[in-house]
Formats: C-alpha cells, sequence, structure tokens
C-alpha cells in the first residue's frame, strides 16, 4: 500500500511539473503533446505515400497466393466430394473471388472525390477555407495531409490501398472489406480438415527434408538443419522405419489420397493458407465491425472523434448532441450502398459500378436540432470525467 501511495505520489509530481512548466492560459495542454509528436506526423505525411503503394502490392501478392494455393493444393480434395458440395464450393469461391477483385480495383482506381476548385464559397452551402489548400470545404470534407488535399466525405486515409477512401469509394471500400473476410472465413473454414490433417501429419515434423524447406522458406536455415541432421544420423535405417511407421498409422487423407499422391508442397501449402486466412478473418472482422459500426451511426471515422468532442461540450452545459447526418441505422446503409429505390439489393450482392446519391458537397440533414435539452447530459458528462483515469490520479 506504502509503495503504491509513494508510485501515485511521484506520479502526481511528475504531472504537475510538466503542467506547471508548460502552463499557457493561451493553449490546452495537448498543443504540447501534438508538438511533440510533430517529427512522428511528419514521417507519416512523407512515406505513408510510398509505404502504401508496398502495402497495395502486399495485398495483390497475398490474395494471388491464397487463390493459387486453393487451386493447387484445395481443389483436388473438393474434387473428391459428392456433386453438390463440389459446385458449392467452385460457385462460392469464384463469387467471392469476383466480388473482392472488382472492390479492392475500384476503391483503389476511384478517387473519394476533391471538392471542385474554382466555384465561390456561396455556392456550397455550409462550406469553410481549407487552410492548406485555401479553397472551400464543403461539409463533411476533410483534408488528407498525406495525400495533401480535400475529399469529399473523408473517412480515411487507407494505406492498403493507398488512397483516401470517402464519397465516391466508401462503398467499394465497404463493400471490399465484407466479401474480403467472407472469402477468408469460407478459406479458412474448407481447408480446416486439411489443415488439421497436415499440422498432425508426421510427415510435416518428423521428416527432416520437410522441416528443412519449412525452416528453409520460413528463417533460411533449411541448410544447417540437414547438416545438424546428417551429424545426428538422423538419416538412418532405424529411424526412417520408425518414421514410416508412424506415417502408416496416421489417419487417412480427407480426399483419400495416398502418400505418394499428395504434393510435397500441400503440408506447407495448407498450413500457410490456413494460417493466413484465419488471422485475416480475426482482424477484419474486427476493423468490419467498427466500421459497420461507424456507418449505422451515419458518421465516418473522422467524424466520431468530432462529434464525441460536441457531445461532451454540449453536456457540459447540460446539453445533448445530435448528428445532423445519422438518418436512423436502415436509412444510413442505404445512404450508402446507393440503394434509392431505383436499385435493388443486386446492385450490392454483384459487382455494380453505380455512382452514390448525391454530389458530396450538401448533405441532407436529418431535421432534428443539433442541441437539445437534456436534463441527465451534465450528469453523464461528470459519471465520464470520474471514470477518466488520469483525472482520478492526478487532481491538478
Ligand atoms: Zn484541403
Ligand atoms: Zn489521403
Amino acid at each position: 500500500m506504502g509503495l503504491l501511495h509513494q508510485i501515485k505520489q511521484y506520479f502526481h509530481n511528475m504531472i504537475f511539473t510538466v503542467k506547471s512548466l508548460s502552463h499557457d492560459s493561451s493553449r490546452p495542454t495537448r498543443a504540447y503533446f501534438d508538438a511533440m509528436l510533430e517529427p512522428l506526423y511528419w514521417f507519416i505525411d512523407k512515406f505513408t505515400r510510398y509505404i502504401g503503394l508496398l502495402m497495395v502490392i502486399m495485398v495483390i501478392i497475398l490474395t494471388t497466393s491464397v487463390v493459387v494455393f486453393w487451386y493447387k493444393f484445395l481443389l483436388p480434395t473438393i474434387s473428391t466430394y459428392s456433386q453438390f458440395w463440389f459446385w458449392y464450393h467452385c460457385i462460392v469461391s469464384h463469387y467471392l473471388l469476383i466480388n473482392v477483385v472488382f472492390h479492392y480495383f475500384k476503391a483503389v482506381s476511384t478517387s473519394a472525390g476533391v471538392p471542385p476548385q474554382h466555384l465561390p464559397m456561396e455556392d456550397i452551402k455550409g462550406a469553410v477555407v481549407c487552410k492548406h489548400c485555401v479553397q472551400p470545404k464543403p461539409p463533411r470534407t476533410h483534408h488528407c495531409s498525406i495525400c495533401d488535399s480535400c475529399f469529399l466525405k473523408m473517412d480515411h486515409h487507407c494505406p492498403w490501398m493507398n488512397n483516401c477512401i470517402g464519397h465516391f469509394n466508401h462503398r467499394y471500400f465497404v463493400s471490399f472489406c465484407i466479401f474480403m473476410w467472407f472469402g477468408t472465413v469460407y478459406v479458412s473454414s474448407s481447408s480446416f480438415d486439411l489443415f488439421t490433417y497436415h499440422f498432425g501429419h508426421p510427415g510435416v515434423f518428423l521428416d527432416p527434408k520437410k522441416l528443412s524447406k519449412i525452416l528453409l522458406l520460413s528463417l533460411g536455415f533449411g541448410d544447417v538443419l540437414e547438416q545438424l541432421f546428417k551429424q545426428m544420423n538422423i538419416h538412418s535405417k532405424f529411424f526412417q522405419k520408425e518414421f514410416q511407421k508412424q506415417v502408416d498409422a496416421y489417419r487417412p487423407h480427407p480426399g483419400r489420397f495416398s502418400d505418394a499422391e499428395i504434393d510435397e508442397w500441400e503440408h506447407i501449402g495448407i498450413i500457410y493458407l490456413f494460417l493466413l486466412t484465419i488471422a485475416v478473418t480475426v482482424a477484419l472482422g474486427m476493423l468490419n465491425c467498427y466500421h459497420l459500426w461507424l456507418v449505422s451511426r451515419g458518421e465516418t471515422s473522422i467524424e466520431v472523434h468530432i462529434n464525441k468532442t460536441e457531445r461532451r461540450k454540449a453536456a457540459q452545459r447540460g446539453m445533448g448532441y445530435n448528428n445532423p447526418y445519422n438518418h436512423g441505422r436502415k436509412n444510413n446503409f442505404r445512404f450508402l450502398f446507393g440503394l434509392n429505390g431505383k436499385r435493388g439489393i443486386m446492385s450490392v450482392l454483384l459487382p455494380s459500378s453505380h455512382l452514390p446519391d448525391g454530389d458530396g458537397l450538401s448533405w441532407p440533414n436529418n431535421k432534428k436540432p443539433v442541441h437539445y435539452p437534456d436534463p441527465k447530459a451534465y450528469e453523464r458528462y461528470e459519471e465520464a470525467q470520474k471514470r477518466n483515469l488520469f483525472r482520478k490520479i492526478c487532481p491538478c
């Protein structure tokens, strides 16, 4: 208890010293932290565009490798299934692949939309001037420091697409993430049986040649290991006999192929395929939840922070805050996918190049007052302040 109290006191003193040294009534303390992070911002602004190009190449290489491995290692096993399951796998896999490729290509190649450069300010309702471009900035438009340009309804700069996501490519981005997620769920679930077979196969971890290949591929130590095995006399007749016994006793291949019929790269290929797709399933699943949650609230990744600040400021005054672009969950999704009655759900389920509704310069308002009296707002604000760990520890 004494030690904890001492740590708390040291922390308190440290914060107090920093605050008193940096105190300037005209600036918030955050400005100093921002200044300290300036070199990091500079690095991100300068190099993200080049890193983005590498990341696009990486997405293409990884996706291609999954497709090639599916044809090479999964399809032979799928061919042994019943007619129904064979066609199910062929149709589902190709449907997802076509959608993934189409939406990725469109998201990468379509601009989010740049505001018109020479339109008078008065012609764009609610526009302000961008301090970087010195051009009119319509509502929901933000400046991307990586692209060094303003984009309509900017959501975020996506390094995986090396492009800004905004009004004209937001649908492609969301559709790509959803189809890619279903694609990785499909590949990881359909390769699970083969993965358990290969992962537990004695040939993977006991056969020095195959193990060498895995290590050669992943760490570059294959040759060293081969030499080590030679020294340990692991190629001896006794070891080979024991090894063969284990292979013979192992469960049959899901495609009923004999050991001689299985491609020697299949062990590594299937393990790689499953591990890669399951990792993407988890990571992309979390990202999708976040983006779909934002869409359901009629917010972009930037607006979620702006609205949070607005909500807190309003609550401080005992008022509630209403996001003017939130038209209800169902309508928000309709706006994003461009389902305005003229188009049906097929334009979302199949590749479609239709443009989003509106020009991205003006946005329909939900007609509700932005600020409204909320008797519980201040109470919630105080509760949130109490929960703030930093303020709890540091009373200064
Ligand atoms: Zn700008
Ligand atoms: Zn950008």
